[in-house]
Order: C-alpha cells, then structure tokens, then sequence
C-alpha cells in the first residue's frame, strides 16, 4: 500500500456518484408486492373487464417502469400516461404493453408516439394532428376518441362530438388511423352518494351508441377510474383505468384501503439528526409558530418540503419507535422538528427511523388531513431528492 492509500478515503467522481446518496436518511421505499397483489385483487373485482394501470407522474411518485412491469406482471394488460413523453420512457425501459397517453398540446411528439405505438387521445383539435403525424410515420395511429361527459377538461362536448365522430370515419378510410378505444373520465365518483355519476355514465352510454350507430368498433370503452372501480361495477365497461388503488390507497374519506382488500405501497421514512433538552417556552421553526409547553425533547428529522413533505401540514404524525409525534412548527426546505416530550433517551433516539406515512406508520392519508390535500397529492409529490427504493415484500426490515 502506498503512504498516501492509507489515509485518503474516496470520494464520488462522477455526477451520478455524487446524487446516488445512502438512503439511510431518506427514502421512500416501495414495496413492488405490495402493488401485485392490488392488482390483483382489482381483477377480481372487475372481471372480465382489462386493468390499465396508470403509471403517470413517475406513477404517482413511487416510479413509473418499476410499477408499470410489476402491475402487468400481476395481470394489467395496458398502462396509461398524460403525456405522450411519460409513455415514451415506458417504451425506452422496454416495456411493450399496449399504452395510452391523453394529455396533448400542438407541441406534442404525435409522430414518435405513433412510431412508438403509443395509442392516442383525442377530443377534437388532436385529430387533424394525429393524422399529419401518422403521414409523416408512415403508420396508421391508433387513436381513442375522449367524450366530455360532465368533467369540463378534456374531451368532445356532446355537441361537436358527431362531427368529431365524421372526422375520425374520413381519417379511418383513409388508412391514417385506427379508431380503437372510447372514453371518459368521471368528476365526482370519490363521493358514491353524488348523483352526477349517473349523469355521466348516461352520457357516455349516448356517445358510444352514437359512434356504434357511425360504424365504429371499439376493441375497448373505458371510463373508471379507482373510486369507480371500487363503488360502481356498470362503470368498468371493457377496461379500468387503475391509479390510486394500485398504489394501495382510498379514494374514500373515512374508508381505509384495508376495506377494499388494498396495501399501501409506499412508505416514507427517515432518521432523527439531531435531539436537544430546551426549556418551556422555546419557539420552533421559521415564524416560531410553536412554543414548547414544558422542559422538553426537540427532535430534527431531516426532510421538508424540498423533498416534496408539504410545508403547510402542521401537527401531521410521524412514528418514531412505535410512538407517534405530532410536526411542531413551520415545515422548512429540509427539515421539520417534533416535540419528543420530557421521557426519551436521546442516545437512544438520535438515529432512529422516523416514519412519515406507510407499513405500520401513520398513513398518507393523515398526512393529506393535515395539509387539507388528498393522498393522491401527499404520495405523487416526493420529489425526486428522495431516493427511491424497491422492495419486495420486505419494508418491515427497512434496516439499513
Ligand atoms: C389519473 C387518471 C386516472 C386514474 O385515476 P385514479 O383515481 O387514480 O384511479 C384515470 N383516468 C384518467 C384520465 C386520469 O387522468
């Protein structure tokens, strides 16, 4: 060994290197088991209807191509994005699945998704587009025409829908697309007493007999998102759209995924940095919005809002060795504090996991409660900083 091996210690070389940090401090572990098994358990309740798992926003944060193989391994046949960019990268990883993306503006790669066999939404402006771009691949599109049905985003309004429908005939002749699917998406299927579900599946049903009057024969119509897979069987037609419940939690408030036979698939963890005895009275975070009560623990967990923890969820739980504690103050960009109380051991705690939601923690949506968000927004928001890390059946051993 030369003089100078024994006392120099590595160093990361690379980018890459550098940003794979330890996820000793902060991870977000996500447990592929976890995301089979609500796969599953949504076919059995669907049946004979396909699943399209829907992997967009990096699958609502818990990474799009390791969902999206684990959810067709488990049965999904399709897999659905917004943005023709997000099915890309499906395509890259190499997963040949039938895709979908809808979200579309005239700067989109129409062209790449064809060539990519991306299948493409449309309601109204696209189609025109969609065609020009299936010239220029030299391959037919396969296009799914989107029905307004109540929602007010995208989609055909009723109104302009046969024209819509005529159009699509005129490109179909022509060889330039294949008319494959139809759909819609629901506005209020999370709250089942509301009775403007009723209205939409009415419509939808309308806009499929019109365009099955027109000639067109959809391999698939689909209209169901998670709350209506779980609350209303005559909305899951020949496909399911499978957000939410893939990833193991409730679109119902009140009603926890284990009532649908669902397991979260995420769990958030990270590690006390710092513990200090201060005395009543000590203010914490920016704006000192809390004041300790008594002579107390502070405990600081090293994660904020840079890492996608909402800065406004105030008093949210955490679970540090099996008890849980109330966030004091003001979330920062890295780092939030909680009140440990008089009775710990700070040896002990220094170090220890501190569980923001998932397995035997609190629960992402306790963490939407006190943010007055939903779980959806709590889950899809952990920023990249986190690190990633997949397991498989094993988050109850998160060690190191
Ligand atoms: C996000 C999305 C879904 C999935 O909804 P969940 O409630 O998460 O199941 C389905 N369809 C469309 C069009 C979406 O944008």
């Amino acid at each position: 060994m030369s003089a100078q091996s024994t006392h120099q210690t590595e160093y990361p070389t690379t980018e890459k290197d550098a940003t794979t940090e330890s996820p000793w401090e902060r991870r977000a572990i996500i447990d592929l088991a976890n995301v089979r098994e609500n796969v599953k358990r949504v076919a059995e309740l669907v049946a004979p209807a396909a699943i399209m798992g829907i992997v967009k926003a990096d699958g609502y944060g818990h990474g799009a191509v390791a969902v999206g193989r684990a959810a067709l391994q488990a049965g999904a046949t399709w897999l659905g994005c917004a943005h023709v960019s997000e099915a890309l990268k499906l395509r890259v990883a190499g997963i040949e699945a039938p895709l979908l993306a809808w979200l579309h503006t005239p700067g989109t790669s129409f062209a790449a998704g064809i060539a990519a066999n991306i299948d493409l939404a449309v309601s109204g402006w696209e189609l025109e587009h969609v065609a020009a771009a299936a010239t220029e691949a030299a391959q037919p599109a396969r296009v799914h025409l989107k029905i307004d049905t109540g929602l007010g985003r995208n989609g055909s309004t009723p109104e302009d829908w046969e024209k819509l429908l005529g159009a699509a005939a005129r490109y179909q002749e022509e060889g330039l697309m294949r008319v494959v699917g139809v759909f819609s998406h629901l506005a209020v299927a999370d709250e089942p007493e509301r009775p403007e579900t009723d209205d939409q599946l009415e419509a939808f049903n309308q806009a499929i007999a019109l365009a099955e009057d027109a000639g067109f024969d959809f391999e698939v119509r689909h209209i169901a998102n998670t709350p209506a897979i779980l609350s209303r069987p005559d909305s899951h037609y020949d496909m399911v759209r499978l957000g939410l419940g893939m990833y193991g939690l409730s679109p119902f408030p009140g009603e926890s995924p284990e009532t649908y036979g669902l397991r979260p698939a995420m769990k958030l963890v990270s590690r006390i940095a710092n513990v200090k005895k201060v005395p009543a009275g000590h203010g914490v975070g920016y704006g000192l919005r809390y004041h300790t009560t008594e002579e107390t623990y502070l405990g600081l967990v090293p994660m904020g809002y840079a890492d996608g923890v909402p800065r406004g969820a105030m008093n949210a739980p955490v679970s540090i060795n099996g008890t849980i504690y109330p966030v004091r103050g003001t979330i920062a960009m890295d780092q939030f504090v909680v009140d440990l109380g008089p009775d710990i051991d700070p040896e002990k705690i220094l170090g220890s996991e501190v569980i923001l939601f998932g397995g035997d923690g609190p629960s992402a949506t306790e963490w939407a409660d006190a943010t007055g968000s939903i779980n959806y927004e709590i889950v899809t928001r952990i920023s990249p900083r986190v690190p990633r890390q997949l397991v498989e059946g094993t988050w109850g051993e998160s060690g190191e």
